[in-house]
């Protein structure tokens, strides 16, 4: 960091208050990035079911998979860098009407079976707040 003498007292308390206060909000980042990506430019799916995790994969080696929970059973497909469930026994059926997911952090979650489907990992842009 460079310290002007021509900088006036305040601007530069200013200055280091911005400065303090970025590096704060770094540190309160990174470990949540770190623990929710351990891989920068890969989503990975973690289906879970009544919190515990059932399953984890790469969402490009994803494929097609069907999980039971619950009595009810669901299968998830992922397409193009998506992930959906394609098909589910549960009522309502809120599980496959929610669409797709394509981004770290949402997720698709079946009620009736108790299963959540996540995808985790860095959305483009995150590497420069890890780097
Ligand atoms: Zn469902």
């Amino acid at each position: 960091m460079k310290s002007s003498p021509e900088l006036r007292p305040n601007r530069y308390d200013a200055l280091v208050v911005l400065v303090v206060l970025s590096l704060a909000a770094l540190l309160a980042v990174k470990p949540f990035l770190a623990a929710r990506a351990p891989q920068s430019d890969t989503l990975t799916v973690v289906v879970s079911a009544d919190g515990r995790e059932l399953d984890r994969a790469a969402l490009a080696d994803f494929g097609a998979r069907t999980y039971e929970s619950n009595g009810h059973r669901l299968t998830a497909v992922s397409a193009d860098g998506s992930l959906a469930v394609a098909e589910s026994d549960c009522p309502g059926q809120d599980c496959v009407h929610s669409g797709a997911i394509s981004r770290a952090g949402q997720s698709i979650v079946c009620l009736p079976a108790r299963i959540v489907i996540e995808l985790v990992g860095a959305a483009p842009g995150y590497d420069l707040v890890t780097g």
